[in-house]
């Protein structure tokens, strides 16, 4: 937090000259809103939204003979390019009621900056900024930005009330700047949280996505299992879950959270940290020595996880990586040429690798006694990297021999399929080498022996 009140921001050139431009034609203008919040937070902003007095068709107006875009003009919005960057300049609005608490009945114009703050969510998301005039900043955002407190503008639960993923962004916002919830906001969050089924899938994928890759993910979880077990009810039986399992010193929701929390900030990576375990509570069984046990939970947690992302409408792609590292969470990868070459085989490069970081963070979340595991992954990671610089044959594709060649050694239809797998089957565990020469003879030899392969 260096920046403060005092020195003057380095706005973006298309940006300040937007803010120009409608000085130059007598409207009020101010960057607002995210981009305020991360200059003050001595971050550099990934985009800038502008707040003006004027009305859409007097920006229009302003800005004629720039590419404009009408992108949602019934709400004020007009999308100008300048300079080949694309900015959305907003006309004052007070929203109307919340009907569905998900979208304003209907908005009005206002010329003033106070009401057109008094709508945004959080304090913080609620300061003006514009060069020569400094920060307008009507409900004490800088302050709570320096308290690193999350705070509503206006009564907490009426706001929470007019749109509920207004929630969910609460808790999104903590977990990516570590900040906290003021107690009256994370009070009426906690008792709105039940609103949250009116959001669409795709605006609760979407700020989940962001939370989960948060720096303070697994704080937030362990904090608001609440909240998030009404987009997640999965969740919930986790909570206080008692493993009774000497591996884990941990209860299954805590264990989650450092899991989570040891795992790069990667979607799927983050989703399979999170949900790895979720099965468990249904697959539990006692031990007659006292020990619990969850046979098949990786397959459970498999189904229940794919369940999960369906409903949630992540993409196929995240869906399928999350359901994949899940799958094997659980599954020994010893450190052997052989097997590393036949998981590379199975899983491709990209994720074998993360496999490893989440089998990483699972361990890292075990009892103290299991977490010293991390040489295993240290060597197993070496050993791949040592396949793979070395020209490896992972796939048939990559076979010194192709469907062309078998065929014109006589082979047909199927058996060229089958006489490829095979001899990848050989290289994968050693038995020759992937030369050209050698594939070869060594299938004369094998077809000699065992005609049709
Ligand atoms: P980021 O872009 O970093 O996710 P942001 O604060 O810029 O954060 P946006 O979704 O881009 O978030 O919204 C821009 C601004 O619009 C916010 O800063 C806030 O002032 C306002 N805003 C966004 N969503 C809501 C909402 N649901 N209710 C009230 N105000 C909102
Ligand atoms: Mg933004």
């Amino acid at each position: 937090m260096t920046n403060g009140l005092h020195q003057p921001f380095p706005i973006a050139p298309p940006a300040a000259k937007a803010l120009e431009v409608l000085h130059a034609a007598g409207y009020e203008a101010w960057i607002v809103g995210g981009c305020v919040r991360d200059f003050l937070l001595g971050l550099s902003p990934k985009d800038y939204d502008i707040t003006t007095s004027a009305l859409p068709e007097e920006t229009k107006r302003v800005f004629q003979g720039c590419h404009v875009i009408e992108t949602g003009i019934r709400h004020g919005t007009v999308t100008v390019v300048l300079e080949g960057e694309p900015l959305e300049i907003t006309t004052y609005r007070v929203d109307g009621g919340y009907s569905d608490a998900r979208h304003p009945d209907q908005v009005t114009f206002t010329r003033s900056l106070r009401e057109d703050a008094a709508r945004r969510d959080f304090t913080m998301n609620a300061i003006a900024y514009a060069p020569g005039e400094g920060l307008r900043d009507f409900f004490g955002g800088w302050e709570d930005i320096q308290n690193a407190q999350i705070r509503a503008v206006g009564d907490p639960e009426i706001r929470f009330r007019e749109d509920a993923l207004r929630i969910l962004r609460g808790i999104r916002f903590a977990s990516v700047l570590g900040f906290s919830l003021e107690a009256a906001t994370e009070q009426a969050a906690r008792k709105e949280a039940g609103r949250l089924s009116n959001i669409s899938a795709e605006r609760i994928a979407a700020e989940l996505g962001k939370l989960l890759r948060g720096k303070d993910a697994g704080r937030v979880l362990q904090t608001y299992p609440d909240i998030l077990g009404q987009v997640i009810p999965e969740l919930l039986p986790m909570t206080g879950f008692d493993q009774r399992n000497h591996h884990h010193c941990y209860d299954l929701l805590t264990h989650t959270a450092v899991a989570v929390d040891h795992v790069p900030p990667v979607l799927p990576l983050r989703l399979a940290a999170l949900l790895h375990d979720v099965g468990k509570p249904r697959c539990f069984s006692l031990g007659e020595d006292g020990e619990g046990h969850f046979y098949g939970h990786a397959r459970e947690s498999v189904a229940m996880a794919g369940e999960i992302l369906r409903r949630l409408r992540f993409p196929n792609a995240v869906r399928e990586k999350t359901e994949t590292l899940i799958r094997y969470h659980d599954s020994v990868i010893e450190e052997d040429p052989r097997l590393v070459r036949r998981w590379l085989n199975r899983l491709g490069e990209e994720t074998f690798f993360d496999l490893l970081s989440l089998q990483r963070g699972d361990t890292a979340a075990l009892a103290p006694a299991y977490c010293t595991r991390q040489n295993h992954f240290d060597r197993l990671e070496t050993l791949a990297r040592e396949i793979l610089a070395e020209t490896p044959c992972l796939q048939i594709r990559d076979l010194a021999v192709n469907g062309h060649e078998l065929m014109a050694m006589g082979l047909q239809g199927r058996e060229i399929g089958a006489a490829l797998r095979f001899l990848l089957d050989q290289v994968l565990e050693g038995t020759i080498s992937n030369e050209k020469e050698e594939l070869m003879q060594f299938l004369h030899k094998y077809l000699a022996k065992k005609p049709g392969v």
